[in-house]
């Protein structure tokens, strides 16, 4: 039998709705619970949990759907009301953001909430006040770093390892390939869509052998074949980016039948942390 706490790899889908992130989006078709419904089977299939990190105006547009992610066993946890990043926000506009999360993912039948995502992985150096303000609302954890340059976001120094951050509140941030001349967030997202199998396997079995859980992150998007192809927001227009957002979707959740394959064992954030990182201190 596996040990729990070894080759962990936490699934979570940040569940979103792109077309609220772009102008005139609502012309577009609705695809979200489509998609997450294809989560739920591949879930099921595989007979492990995730967590899903809901943004509140999804929650709010489709309540029976969180209500059936709850009842299914899964981690639900908060993404924000709106998607914005931290860094526009005031303490006094977070906490009644978050507060309103929190209102209308209880309302959709959400039991204990623990954990939070911040949009765009925009927690950075400028930005640890929230963590004061998550601790203050009950907040367990949070996974909102990247922990490399980045363009918009992005905390190089934090490191790679799960940390606890002041008023007790834990970061676990996303992932990461490293090398001298390139860091990349291999375990979500576009990366695990365009790179192969055998690099990604790479990746997760060097993290796995430090002992390290895999943080991914993906999108009711990156398994959507069925998507009008339209500008996605956060790339700045560029053709090229936005041709990768539309790559290899049909093939993901291949992938990550082969990552179960190779022996991860996919489970909950708050799980992970219960079992494992609160009992260490
Ligand atoms: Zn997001």
């Amino acid at each position: 039998m596996s040990e729990p706490n070894k080759n962990v790899y936490l699934f979570s889908v940040d569940l979103e709705d792109v077309r609220l992130l772009v102008e005139n989006g609502q012309q577009y078709e609705e695809r979200v619970p489509l998609m997450t419904e294809k989560y739920l089977a591949f879930l099921d299939k595989h007979n492990c949990k995730a967590t899903f990190f809901v943004v509140g105006d999804v929650a709010k547009a489709y309540p029976t759907l969180i209500k059936k992610i709850v009842d299914k066993g899964h981690e639900i946890a908060c993404h924000s009301n709106k998607h914005i990043p931290l860094d526009k926000y005031t303490v006094s506009s977070f906490r009644a953001d978050i507060t309103e999360n929190l209102k209308v993912l209880r309302d959709a039948g959400a039991g204990r909430i623990c954990g939070f995502r911040a949009p765009t992985y925009s927690m950075t150096e400028k930005t640890v006040w929230v963590y004061k303000e998550l601790a203050d609302l009950g907040f367990v954890y949070s996974s909102s770093v990247l922990p490399a340059k980045n363009p918009l976001y992005g905390w190089p120094e934090f490191g790679g390892e799960p940390k606890l951050m002041n008023e007790n509140i834990w970061e676990l941030p996303i992932s990461l390939y490293k090398s001298k001349v390139i860091s990349f967030p291999f375990a979500g997202g576009v990366y695990m869509r365009v790179l192969p199998f055998f690099v990604i396997k790479k990746m997760l079995k060097k993290d796995w052998k430090n002992d390290l859980p895999v943080v991914g992150y993906i999108h009711p998007y990156d398994i959507d074949e069925g998507q009008e192809h339209f500008m996605h927001p956060g790339i700045n227009n560029s053709k090229l980016y936005n041709n990768l957002m539309f790559m290899n979707r049909k093939s993901l959740l291949n992938k990550f039948d082969k990552i179960v394959e190779s022996g991860a064992n996919i489970t909950t954030y708050i799980d992970y942390l219960e079992s494992t990182l609160v009992n260490s201190q």
